[in-house]
Order: structure tokens, then sequence, then C-alpha cells
């Protein structure tokens, strides 16, 4: 079975072939679980120009060895491995540098060329956007260069809690890595879905003196109080974002994180869909950033913005000295092996935000569902075993 996309909020469970081993470094994965997230709802809603019928969506997947190229030396048939969302090759200048998402060897997408100069890494089911790989929301994956891109497990640490190592738990780390987050430091994160979460309990786990968390969402915001320990701010009924953390840190905070959702600030969608028209995207939650963190203080954008933006308070970045970093798609590889260690120890539960689990067969439910956030879902486990 795979998850396949066919038009706008048309996603449909269809029976494909295994797929079959195509380079030497190829690995053939069996699927044991795998997730849905934001950014997958920008492929159901169609607002990505190279969707194509029939794409197999899914890009945070782990499973089970199942056959390996001649060329693979790092993992066998049975091991337990998590694949990172992005496809690197290992061997270009980038990959050697640890910057395995900006590997030059496996996306040559023509959009991204045009609107970056040159395309990052290759993602698993994100279109011909970005390399045109089959995703893993499938009981079967090809996993290119599985020497670099697969990770194994112990036995020990049940998939739930292995799952994320895929994209989220490296993402949220990375995220609090380019906002310079350290011992001591204040940090306020716009966001509360699981890369503003876990970022939030990263900068805990770093000895941040206060991390405020900014959404809209009650359970969520409860959740980086409650369980991480946060001070929250609900931009429904605070008037003036600023304003309120100002309130809390009267120099303002030393670390920003733009960890909120693009399709409030309209990024990816008026981004990719008209980035030959140079449609602009609203600047408002870096504003409010460049307005909130201290002289000399940095933010980081791991929020996915696609294109051009205008009302960008271009003199709070200069008069402030204000460091602006862009986290690229995190580089996943970089940190997966030394995080593992943080979730076997207990330090870090990725549990934490796990709200709901799925079967296979219920991925068109589970798509409708999360597109109208029913029930507080936040992040779900899909099991592909029966
Ligand atoms: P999510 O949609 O679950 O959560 C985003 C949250 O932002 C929501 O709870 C929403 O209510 C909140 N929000 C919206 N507008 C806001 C505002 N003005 N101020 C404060 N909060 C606001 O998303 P997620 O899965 O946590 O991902 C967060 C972002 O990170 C997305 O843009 C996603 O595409 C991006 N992402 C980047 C990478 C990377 O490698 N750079 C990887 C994964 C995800
Ligand atoms: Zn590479």
């Amino acid at each position: 079975l795979t998850l396949q996309w066919y038009g706008n909020k048309d996603v449909r469970v269809v029976e494909a072939p295994v797929p079959a081993i195509t380079e030497p470094t190829d690995v053939i994965c069996k699927v044991t679980g795998t997730t849905v997230c934001g950014s997958d709802l920008h492929l159901y809603h169609k607002e990505i120009m190279q969707l194509q019928a029939g794409d197999i969506l899914g890009h945070e997947w782990m499973g089970i060895v199942d056959e390996v190229g001649s060329e693979i030396k790092n993992v066998k048939k049975g091991d337990r491995v998590v694949a990172s969302f992005q496809i690197a090759c290992g061997s270009c200048k980038f990959c050697k540098e640890g910057l395995s998402s900006m590997c030059d060897k496996t996306n040559s997408s023509s959009v991204q060329e045009k609107l970056y100069g040159k395309p990052f890494a290759g993602l698993f089911g994100y279109t011909h956007f970005a390399g045109g790989f089959a995703g893993g929301q499938a009981e079967y994956v090809r996993c290119p260069f599985g020497d670099t891109n697969l990770l194994k497990i112990p036995d020990h640490v049940p998939d739930e809690k292995a799952l994320f190592l895929s994209d989220i738990i490296p993402t949220s780390y990375h995220a609090t890595v380019c906002a310079d987050v350290e011992k001591g430091k204040s940090v306020a994160i716009w966001g509360a879905g699981p890369i503003g979460l876990y970022a939030a309990k990263w900068s805990k786990l770093a000895g941040a003196s206060r991390v405020i968390v900014i959404d809209r969402v009650k359970e969520r915001l409860d959740l980086a109080r409650d369980t991480i320990g946060c001070d929250v701010i609900n931009f429904d009924e605070e008037s003036d974002v600023v304003k309120a953390i100002y309130k809390l840190e009267p120099d303002g905070v030393d670390c920003g994180i733009d960890a909120a959702a693009f399709r409030y600030t309209k990024g990816l969608l008026h981004g990719i869909q008209r980035a030959v028209g140079l449609e602009t995207d609203s600047a408002e939650i870096v504003n409010e950033a460049l307005q909130a963190v201290r002289k000399f203080g940095t933010i980081a954008l791991v929020a996915d913005y696609a294109a051009m933006t205008n009302q960008f308070l271009i003199g709070a970045l200069m008069e402030k000295g204000i460091t602006l970093r862009g986290t690229g798609q995190a580089p996943v590889q970089k940190y997966w092996k030394d995080l593992l260690k943080k979730v076997e120890s207990g330090e870090f539960d990725p549990t934490i935000i796990l709200s709901h689990r799925f079967k296979i067969d219920e991925f068109r439910e589970l798509y409708e569902a999360f597109d109208k956030k029913e029930a507080g879902i936040m992040k779900v486990f899909v099991e592909t075993r029966f």
C-alpha cells in the first residue's frame, strides 16, 4: 500500500509494486512507521506546481532493511533504521562539509535554481520541486544513498521514539543552534507546533534562563507551559506580542526562533506558486522578532519561507546589530547520532507531542482530520504493520 496524491484534497491509499533497487547505493526498506507533517498539507492543497498524479507522499519514515545494493556497507537486511527526510549523496562538497541538506547531487529543480541560484538536496515525497523521490507514506521505500541517509536504531528504542529523528528532532535542535541558544540566555519562539515545542525543550535542556512560546492554540500553549516549563503568549489575547515579550524580558530576548506555519505567513503558497511573478510574502513574524530581540541578538528562521517578502523591517536588523539566520532544511545527518543518544538516555522524550495513532489504510481520513486540525491533532504515528 502507498499514499498517492491525485488532486486538490484527493489522496488515496493505493496498491503499488514494491520498489526495486536501481543503483548499487540503494536500500529497500519495509516501513514500520511514518507520519504526516504540516508541510504535506501544501501538497494536499495542490500548492506546489510540480505535483503529478500518483506521486507517493511522505518525508518522515522508518523501517526495516529488506534488501541492499552491492555497494552498501553500513546497513544490512533486518536492521531497524530511520531515514533522514532529505536525500544526500554523502560525497559531494557540501555533504563532506556536513551540510547534507545542501547536497549538490540529488536535486536539479529548475524552480529552485531560478529562485535560489542553486537547489538544495532532494527530499522524500516532496514532488519534483525536491528531486522527484517517492515518499515514505508507504509499505516499502527505495532509499537512495542508503549508507548516508539511514541511521541504525538500537532494539531498546521503540519506533515512537525513533521516527522523529528523521526530521523534527534534528530540525528543532538545529534551530536552537542557529539562534545561538545557550545557558543563561532568554529565548522567544513563534509557533507551538512540533518544531516550536521541540525547540523550546532543547532550549530548556541547554539551560536557557527563560523560554517564551507564542501561539494562538490553547492546547499547544498549555503543553509548552505545563510540560516544558515555558512562559506563553496567546497572540489572540495579547494585541501586542512585542510589548508582552518586553514585559517578561525588559532588555528583549537574546534569541528568537520563527517556527510558525507558513500557511499563516503565506510563505510557501505565495512563494512557490507565484515565484515567477515575484509575488511577495508577509514579514509579520520576522518583524515582531526583530523588535523583540535584544540589541545584537540572534534570530533563526526555521519556518519555511520560499520566495520574496516586502515590508521587512530592515532598519531594526541594521540599527540593532541583529544576526538573522536561515536554517535551511536542517542537515539531519550532522546531528542525528548525538540526538539519538539523548533520546536513549531519556533526556529528550519525543513522545511529548505524540497525540494520535493511525494505520496506513486510514491515511485518507488522517489527511482530512489533520487538515481540519480536528481533535487537537499534533503529531501522529502511522503504523504500516498489520
Ligand atoms: P505547525 O503548523 O504544526 O505549527 C505552527 C504553529 O504556528 C501553529 O500552532 C500556529 O498556530 C502557529 N502560528 C501561526 N501564526 C503565528 C503567529 N503569527 N505567531 C505565532 N505563532 C503562529 O508546524 P510545524 O510542523 O511545527 O512546523 C513549523 C514550521 O517549520 C513550518 O513552517 C514547517 O514547514 C517548518 N519546517 C522546517 C524544516 C526545516 O528543515 N527548515 C523542517 C520541518 C518543518
Ligand atoms: Zn551530496
